[in-house]
């Protein structure tokens, strides 16, 4: 059983509005509608049964709606599994942390660039206790600013990773998006899973070659980004990219079903 472990699907009242920041920011016109059909049905016509999608709170009024949403979405699906967000300055995260824990959320989301804050603030290490090892993290790293200044990065991450040794944490985008580099410095063999997403097309071969020479293959997951890309245009990307490097197009795809059993099957 296959899986996509890092897409976005978004509420249909504001879906078109999400599309657009989308494409303002990362320059590229996504390929989806953003909606769970869409998404579904893409992710039947590249064979894949499951999705993890992630919604992150760009302030910490967008906190609840936010995670309430990613309630919704595991009901209407039970190939969904959703995570949750939350914020460095939302009040009294412990009450929230509860109410998405008896929801069946197992996941949190945190995009520090999105979000605001950087990640190794001291107010998000606060947040970070109060969150423990009861769920797991899915971080977005790296972006266009070189590591000191961009709010995420793998340098920052494996700060984190050693500050925090219990939650298993994904670094998304191969640890460091256009951070490649360093994340191959930092992140490469260490206790964390990276995901494909929106990183294959552009990855340097040299990179990526010590990437997956370091990195354990069962650390590594399949994600597509959608609605930025379609699931089934990665496939090709993990044929021509990895499978030359040693890895397998069925491991990559099904790595993320370990780490994410079918609900009610954990
Ligand atoms: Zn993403």
């Amino acid at each position: 059983m296959f899986t996509d472990t890092h897409a976005h699907v978004f509420h249909p009242k504001i879906a078109a509005k999400a599309l657009a920041q989308l494409t303002a920011h990362y320059g590229l016109k996504p390929r989806g509608t953003g909606l769970l059909d869409d998404l579904l049905a893409r992710a039947d016509c590249a064979g894949i049964s499951r999705v993890v999608v992630h919604t992150a709170a760009t302030d910490p009024t967008q906190v609840i709606p936010a995670n309430n949403w990613a309630m919704e979405l595991m009901r209407l699906s039970p190939r969904v599994t959703a995570f949750g967000t939350l914020h460095p300055d939302f009040a009294h995260p412990e009450k929230e942390l509860d109410r998405l824990e008896r929801a069946g959320i197992t996941g949190l989301k945190f995009h520090a660039d999105f979000q605001g804050f950087f990640l190794d603030d001291p107010k998000f290490f606060t947040l970070m206790e109060a969150v423990g090892s009861r769920f797991t993290l899915m971080f977005h790293v790296g972006d266009r600013l070189p590591p000191a200044q961009n709010p995420s990065c793998p340098i920052k991450l494996a700060r984190l990773r050693r500050a925090f040794p219990g939650p298993v944490m994904i670094a998304a985008h191969l640890g460091g998006y256009l951070h490649w580099e360093y994340a191959l410095e930092h992140l490469a063999g260490q206790d964390v899973y990276l995901d494909t997403s929106s990183s294959l097309r552009i990855i340097g071969d040299e990179t990526l070659r010590g990437l997956i020479a370091r990195h354990p293959a069962e650390r590594l997951l399949f994600g597509s980004d959608y609605p930025l890309f379609d699931p089934a245009d990665e496939i090709p990307l993990i044929e021509s990219r990895l499978v030359p490097l040693g890895l397998r197009v069925e491991d990559v795809l099904s790595a993320g079903t370990r780490l994410f059993p079918a609900r009610g099957a954990a």
